[in-house]
C-alpha cells in the first residue's frame, strides 16, 4: 500500500497538532502539511509527473521540502533527494544517471529535463505552482514492492549508486523503529539532520509522523541553538559529531537534556570515550543503531536493556544479519567477517546498474554491505569498518577501528583515523591522522601502543591534523585522506638526468 496513505490518516487525525516546529520561521500543523502535500502534489501532475517518474530534488531543508517528499509519495513519483552541496558536474551526472521528468532546486539550472525551483524560504516556482493546483485528491496506486524513493549513496569512493527504496521498505522500517523505540504519544523530536539521507528524512521523520507527534525541525546543526532547544524535546537523532560538539558547547550539561528519553546515534561509529564522556556528562547512554541507503535501519542497541558502547546492538525484528566470509558463508559467532542482510528493508537493488546488483546480492538473497563486523554469542553485532578500508600490511589484516578505538583512549587524542597507504615492502602501511589537544609524536603514539596491539598492526606513520576530512553525516573521507598522503612511502623518483 502507499506509504503516504498511513501517513495520511495519522496527518487527519493530528490536524490541528503541530508536525514542524521551526524556530527561525513558521510552524506547520498535521493539517498544513497535508494540504502543502496535496497541492504540491497536484501541481506535479500540472508539471507533466506520472506515476513512476522520478522527481531529482536538490533543496534545502524546509518544510516545504518534506511536503514535496510526500507530494512524490502520494503522486506515486519516486522521490530523489540530493544533498545541496553538490557541485554541478556531480548534478550534472546524477540527472544523466536518473533521467527524472522533473528537477527540483534552490535556483535555476540548465538541465534538458523541466526545472522548477524551491528556496530556503519555501518560495519558488514550484510552491507557486502547488499555491495554484488543485489539491491531488486521489493517492497513486502502489504495490509495496514499488519504488517510492531512489537515495544516491554517499560515494565517498566512486560514482555514487542509485538505492531504490520501495514503499514496502520504508513502511516496514518506520514501523519496527516506532515500536522498537518506543515512539509515545507525547514524544517532541529534535531535527537537526539533513533531510537528503535516509536518517534525516526516514529514520527520524517516520517515527514522529507514524504517531501525528511535533518535531522540532531545525535548518542544521547548530550547537548554541540545539542546546537551547534541549530542554523541549524528548528525542534527539543525531550523528557523533553531534554530540562531540554538545559536549564542546558552553553549558550544556545534564539539566540541558531533563526531558530527554532517548539519544540516538548513527551513520557512523561513536567512539567508546565520546560515548561515556556523554553518559558522565548528561546521565544518558546514546542508543547506538546502524544502517545504511540500501538498507535503511538493520540493527540497534535496545531501549531497554543494556546499550554496549562500540556495538550497534541485535539485528532488528524481522531483519537477519549474518556475518559471513567471502563466499556468503557464515562465520563462528567471534570472528571477523562481511556483515550481510535479509529482510523488508533492504533496497529493490541500485537503479540501473545490474552488475551492481550481482555484485551486492547473493542467490539467497542477503545483501553485502561492504562492512566487516563480528557477533557475539547473544547476536550483539560491532562494526569493525568498511571492507574497503581494511589495511593490508605484510600480508597482515589491520582494521582500523581496532587501531583507532585504542588511540581514542590517549589522553591527548581527540580524534583518529586510520587508514592505508602503499608502502613498497608492506604492500601498505598503516598511518594514523590525529587531531590532538597539544603535541603528540610518533615515539609517544608507539610507547602507548607497544604492548596494547600487535606491532603490524601500529601506525608506521602519526600525521596531525586541525581536524578530519568528514562529510556531511559525519563519515571520515578515508579517501581523501589516502588521496593526501598517499605518497608517504613512494620511493624516490630514480635519477632521471640519464634518461633520453
Ligand atoms: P550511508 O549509506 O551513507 O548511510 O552509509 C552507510 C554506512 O555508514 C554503513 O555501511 C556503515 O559503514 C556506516 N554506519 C552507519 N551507522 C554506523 C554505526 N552506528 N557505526 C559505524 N558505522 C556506521
Amino acid at each position: 500500500m502507499n506509504l503516504f496513505a498511513g501517513f495520511a490518516s495519522v496527518f487527519q487525525a493530528a490536524r490541528d497538532a503541530p508536525a514542524l516546529i521551526c524556530p527561525d520561521g513558521e510552524n506547520w500543523s498535521y493539517g498544513r502539511l497535508l494540504d502543502a502535500a496535496e497541492r504540491t502534489a497536484g501541481a506535479l501532475r500540472g508539471l507533466g509527473v506520472a506515476v513512476g517518474d522520478r522527481v531529482l530534488a536538490q533543496v534545502a531543508k524546509s518544510p516545504e521540502a518534506v511536503a514535496l517528499y510526500l507530494a512524490c509519495l502520494k503522486a506515486g513519483a519516486i522521490y530523489a533527494p540530493i544533498s545541496p552541496a553538490l557541485a554541478d558536474a556531480e548534478v550534472d551526472y546524477l540527472l544523466s544517471d536518473l533521467a527524472p521528468s522533473l528537477f527540483v532546486r534552490e535556483t535555476p539550472f540548465p538541465a534538458a529535463v523541466k526545472v522548477a525551483t524551491l528556496d530556503a524560504q519555501g518560495g519558488g516556482s514550484l510552491s507557486a505552482a502547488a499555491a495554484a493546483a488543485s489539491p491531488l485528491t486521489v493517492t497513486a496506486t502502489t504495490s509495496d514492492a514499488d519504488v517510492a524513493a531512489i537515495i544516491y549513496t554517499s560515494g565517498t569512493t566512486g560514482r555514487p549508486k542509485g538505492a531504490m527504496l520501495t514503499h514496502g521498505n520504508l513502511a516496514s522500517n518506520a514501523r519496527t523503529l516506532h515500536a522498537c523505540w518506543g515512539w509515545r504519544d507525547d514524544d517532541v523530536l529534535l531535527h537537526a539532520l539533513p533531510i537528503a539521507h535516509v536518517h534525516g528524512l526516514f529514520v527520524a521523520l517516520h517515527c514522529a509522523f507514524l504517531s501525528g507527534t511535533p518535531t522540532i525541525f531545525l535548518p542544521k546543526f547548530d550547537a548554541a541553538q540545539v542546546r537551547r532547544l534541549l530542554p523541549d524535546a524528548t528525542v534527539m537523532m543525531g550523528v557523533p559529531t553531534h554530540y562531540a560538539r554538545l559536549l564542546n558547547e558552553p553549558g550544556f550539561q545534564a539539566s540541558t537534556c531533563r526531558n530527554i528519553r532517548l539519544f540516538v546515534s548513527g551513520s557512523a561509529p561513536f567512539a567508546v570515550p565520546a560515548f561515556e564522556a556523554f553518559e558522565e556528562r548528561t546521565g544518558l547512554r546514546v542508543l547506538e543503531r546502524y544502517g545504511m541507503s540500501e538498507t535503511l535501519m538493520n540493527a540497534s542497541n535496545p531501549l531497554d536493556g543494556e546499550r554496549v558502547p562500540g556495538t550497534v546492538g541485535f539485528a532488528l525484528p524481522g531483519v537477519e544479519v549474518r556475518i559471513a566470509d567471502a563466499a556468503g558463508k557464515a562465520v563462528a559467532n567471534g570472528e571477523v567477517g562481511g556483515i550481510e542482510v535479509r529482510g523488508p528493508n533492504v533496497c529493490k537493488g541500485y537503479w540501473r546498474r545490474p552488475e551492481k546488483n550481482r555484485e551486492n546480492f547473493r542467490a539467497d538473497g542477503f545483501f553485502v554491505t561492504g562492512d566487516l563486523g563480528v557477533m557475539d554469542d547473544e547476536g550483539r553485532v560491532a562494526i569493525v569498518g568498511r571492507e574497503k578500508d581494511l589495511v593490508i600490511s605484510g600480508g597482515n589484516n589491520v582494521y582500523p577501528k581496532e587501531v583507532e578505538s585504542l588511540l581514542d583512549q590517549m589522553p591527548e587524542v581527540v580524534e583518529s583515523a586510520v587508514f592505508g597507504v602503499p608502502h613498497p615492502d608492506f604492500g601498505e602501511a598503516v598511518v594514523a591522522a590525529v587531531v590532538s589537544r597539544g603535541a603528540l609524536d610518533q615515539r609517544h603514539v608507539d610507547a602507548f601502543l607497544n604492548g596494547r596491539i600487535a606491532r603490524y598492526k601500529q601506525p608506521k606513520r602519526v600525521v596531525r591534523m586541525d581536524a578530519l576530512p568528514r562529510n556531511a553525516m559525519g563519515k571520515v573521507l578515508r579517501n581523501a585522506l589516502r588521496d593526501v598522503h598517499g605518497a608517504l612511502f613512494a620511493k624516490p623518483l630514480a635519477d632521471a638526468s640519464g634518461a633520453s
